[in-house]
Parts: C-alpha cells; sequence; structure tokens
C-alpha cells in the first residue's frame, strides 16, 4: 500500500533496496517518479494511476540507473523527462546488472526491459506547471551525471534520487566535487523551498527538517574526510592499495562500514584515487 505524503502524492515502496516510486495524480496531470521494481509491483502502481485519466501525462527518471527506470514501459502514453545526461550513460553496465538480478530471482519481464528513450531533456532546471502545483527539477550531478532532484513547491516535498538516504552512505560512481556541492544545493533547495519532506530513492522519508538535515550532514562528512585524507595519504606517497586499507576504516554516522556496503565504500576510494591521480 502506498503511504499518502500530500493529497494528491503517494509514495510506493518496493521491497528490492526498498526503492521508492511516487505517483502524482490530479484532475490534470499524471505523474510518475521512478516506476520500480518487480513486475507485481509496477503493475499495482499502473493499475492504481490508470483509474484517473488525466490529459497531461509525465513520467520523471531522476537518474539513469535500472532500478529507477525498470518500470517505464508499463505506462502508456507518458512523456518521458530526464536530464539531458541521462543520454550519456553506461546502457549496457546497466542492462548487466538488470539482467544478472533479474535471472538470479527468476524476474520475467514482459515485454523485455529496453532502454527508455526520453522525450524531453533539460539542462539545468526545468518546470512542469500541474493543477494547484507545479514541479521543480534541477540537475544534481555526482551520484551520476544525469540526477536531479524533484521537488513539489506547493507542498515543500522533495524526491531525492540516489541522495539523502537513511540506509546508504553517498554511492559516487561520477565525482566527489559534484557530490559535494549537490550536498550544499540540497541545503539551499531546502531552505529556498521550505522543504519539509524529503522522499529518497531509497529507504525511508525524512519528514523533519531536522531529520533532512542530519542526512546532508552526515553526508557530507562522509564526503569530506573520504576526500581530505585520500588526498593526504596521496601527498604522503602512499599507493592505491595502501590508500584504500587506511580508508577502508572510515567511519559513516559514527559506525564502521561493514559487510556489502565496504564494498561500495572501496568503490568510493579507488573512484577518489582515480581523480587525484587525473587531477
Ligand atoms: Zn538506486
Amino acid at each position: 500500500m502506498p503511504y499518502r505524503i500530500a493529497p494528491d502524492i503517494y509514495v510506493y515502496q518496493s521491497s528490492m533496496w526498498q526503492t521508492n516510486s511516487a505517483v502524482i495524480i490530479n484532475q490534470t496531470a499524471n505523474l510518475v517518479i521512478d516506476p520500480c521494481y518487480f513486475p507485481a509491483e509496477i503493475r499495482v502502481i499502473a493499475d492504481f494511476i490508470s483509474r484517473k485519466r488525466s490529459f497531461n501525462r509525465y513520467m520523471i527518471f531522476t537518474h539513469s540507473d535500472f532500478d529507477h527506470i525498470v518500470g517505464y514501459q508499463h505506462f502508456k502514453n507518458y512523456k518521458l523527462v530526464a536530464h539531458e545526461e541521462f543520454a550519456f550513460s553506461d546502457r549496457d553496465s546497466q542492462l548487466i546488472q538488470l539482467n544478472e538480478i533479474d535471472q538470479s530471482y527468476y524476474v520475467l519481464r514482459t515485454p523485455p526491459f529496453v532502454f527508455p528513450e526520453p522525450d524531453i531533456v533539460f539542462q539545468g532546471t526545468y518546470r512542469i506547471p500541474i493543477n494547484g502545483d507545479e514541479l521543480l527539477l534541477v540537475h544534481a550531478p555526482g551520484h551520476t551525471g544525469d540526477c536531479i532532484f524533484v521537488i513539489s513547491l506547493a507542498h515543500g516535498i522533495m524526491f531525492a534520487g540516489d541522495y539523502l538516504s537513511n540506509l546508504e552512505f553517498p554511492f559516487v560512481n561520477f565525482s566527489t566535487a559534484a557530490y559535494k556541492k549537490t550536498l550544499d544545493l540540497a541545503g539551499k533547495l531546502v531552505r529556498d523551498h521550505n522543504i519539509t519532506c524529503v522522499v529518497p530513492g531509497h529507504g525511508d522519508i525524512a519528514d523533519r527538517r531536522e531529520e533532512i538535515n542530519d542526512r546532508i550532514e552526515s553526508d557530507r562528512e562522509y564526503l569530506i574526510s573520504l576526500t581530505e585524507r585520500a588526498q593526504d595519504l596521496f601527498v604522503q606517497g602512499l599507493q592505491a592499495r595502501e590508500i584504500t586499507e587506511v580508508l577502508s576504516g572510515l567511519t559513516y554516522r559514527n559506525r564502521p562500514i561493514e559487510g556489502v556496503m565496504l564494498k561500495m565504500h572501496i568503490e568510493n576510494i579507488k573512484l577518489v584515487v582515480s581523480e587525484l591521480q587525473s587531477f
């Protein structure tokens, strides 16, 4: 069952990685953000939204990672909206990951998934006016190059894509510098648009300003200590392997990073080292 977070706004959470899809539905518009993940879950969302047929239908992708786009084919006649960089994502790597997971869980997708081609792309910001609200889409690179924030201006709600999760520290696939800037941008957007609710791509909704700021802060602290300590060690002449060894002991929210999360953390360290090497 979805959470209703505003009169016209619903959030569905998948049992896959607690991935959140959102639906905004009123007399004039049907909007879907990141439809996911398992076919049965996506059908529930598609059924729900098909009960109100509005003329303006938009599907917004917060970024091109497969878990956020996988359900779009269940929705017919929607304008697909994404950032311009969406066209440059590594589609093969996304398809390989999706197929691997589908094969191991015996997930059947009909029709088979094909990568979406957005109808509307934009660079910096894009606005979608809907009855009684306006959605503001803002480029937010860092996790990937094509990430965006989606803000409901009337309700002070921000859909953050793969940022500000209570389950994940920053997964940096694009650039640490861009990621840090995007966290600053998130803070500014929260203040400027009086945002009191953040829906992350994965995990729990943050519905208090204190919780939102806390998530921004802990992600910033992690990234700053990761990049500053990597730079120190790099300047001291340590090799990539040694830097990885030292920094794998880094903490997030004062806790050690362990288990599957350690793998993601080590990916971040590798990226930081390659950024330092290419500087
Ligand atoms: Zn994701």
